[in-house]
């Protein structure tokens, strides 16, 4: 079976002292990894070099703010929390949430004071965005300190109402540690629509995102935010119904934005396919397991690791459990089915008009 290797398996290959030649040639890597080979071979005129990526990878970890040493929780004393809310690493972590916010704005993915986001920052602790303010136009004092059952530890702002959901989704996947909710309108649509996207048409949705569909309640509810929590042990990108998307990571606020544009540029690229009249290309079954075996190796949860190739693609007929003995749709002739009637009418209505021409001239 071929291996799956990730940029961080090359990396840590290199940290523990081995030599980025030695990865097996029929590997399958992942686009970061393919590139960070290059990266090393280009550096090293030919060779990869150990010593210069090691470097490069302690002085990016030494730039940043680290958390404390041993994680705060909500019955930290006051004083470590209020020095924790003001520390550097929280006014990096602040000065994220800012900028993602400002990016949901831009890209029209948030209207009047929508969309909130929230990281995770200890045991229990999650920092958040405010109520009431626009998105595009936050400061990091703007933002909350709250603990896992919603009450504001700090911040001069009012939390976001919808913070339930962020922490119920937290406690539910341990592996959260930041998300992000929106609206952006052609997920939305297919949220409105109750239609859950089609699947196998564009690689980079497959590896980035596990999408699920939660059913509707009131927005800032505890049952709203159940109903998601349910969803996120095998899903990481969740359409609200009538309502929005919300996306979650286990590696940082800006990958569950990621998954944010890609699900929005999947809707958005299906919906403009639907109108080219030509029946939508799938990729086969074979070769979303190999997507599968990547978006894996990345730590990205999916409910269909582990099924059978036969089961992966049919977008009609897949739920998890089907069996395999549904004969394949390119077996025999299509059956006449709605759009062969509406061809028949369109053409006898057509007939009719131009017999109307010759005869009545
Ligand atoms: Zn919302």
């Amino acid at each position: 079976m071929k291996t799956v290797v990730s940029a961080r398996d090359i990396e840590e290959l290199i940290r523990s002292g081995g030599d980025a030649n030695s990865v097996p040639a029929d590997a399958i890597l992942t686009p970061s990894a393919r590139d960070l080979l290059r990266d090393l071979e280009m550096e090293g005129g030919g060779k990869p070099k150990p010593a210069a990526a090691a470097k490069a990878a302690a002085a990016m970890a030494a730039d940043k703010p680290q958390p404390p040493a041993k994680p705060l929780t909500s019955q930290s004393p006051k004083a470590e929390l209020q020095a924790f809310f003001h520390s550097p690493y929280c006014a990096d972590l602040k000065q994220q949430l800012v900028e993602i916010g400002r990016r949901l704005w831009g890209r029209a993915y948030v209207d009047g004071n929508g969309g909130n986001l929230a990281i995770r920052v200890g045991d229990d602790l999650a920092l958040c965005t405010p109520t009431l303010v626009s998105k595009g136009f936050m400061k990091p004092e703007d933002m909350c300190l709250v603990d896992f059952a919603g009450n504001q530890l700090f911040g001069s702002k009012k939390r976001t109402s919808e913070i339930l959901m962020h922490l119920q989704m937290m406690k539910q996947q341990p592996k959260d540690v930041a998300s992000v909710h929106c609206h952006p309108p052609y997920a939305t649509a297919f949220a409105v629509a109750g239609v859950l996207p089609p699947t196998c048409m564009i690689p980079e949705y497959e590896v980035f995102c596990a999408v699920a569909l939660a059913p509707y309640r009131t927005p800032g509810t505890p049952e709203m935010g159940k109903l998601v929590a349910d969803l996120v042990d095998k899903h990481n990108t969740i359409l609200m119904a009538n309502h929005g998307v919300v996306t979650w990571s286990h590696n940082n606020l800006e990958e569950a934005y990621w998954r944010m544009e890609i699900v929005e540029a999947y809707c958005r690229t299906l919906m403009v396919a639907a109108q080219l009249g030509k029946p939508m290309n799938t990729f086969s079954s074979g070769q979303l397991k190999d997507l599968l075996k990547i978006k894996q190796s990345l730590g990205f949860v999916d409910p269909r690791y582990g099924l059978r190739e036969c089961e992966l693609c049919d977008n009609d007929e897949w739920r998890p459990g089907v069996t395999c003995a549904v004969p394949g749709k390119a077996d025999g002739p299509a059956p006449a089915g709605p759009d062969s009637e509406a061809e028949a009418v369109v053409q006898a209505v057509t007939d009719q008009i131009l017999a109307k021409m010759k005869g009545g001239g």
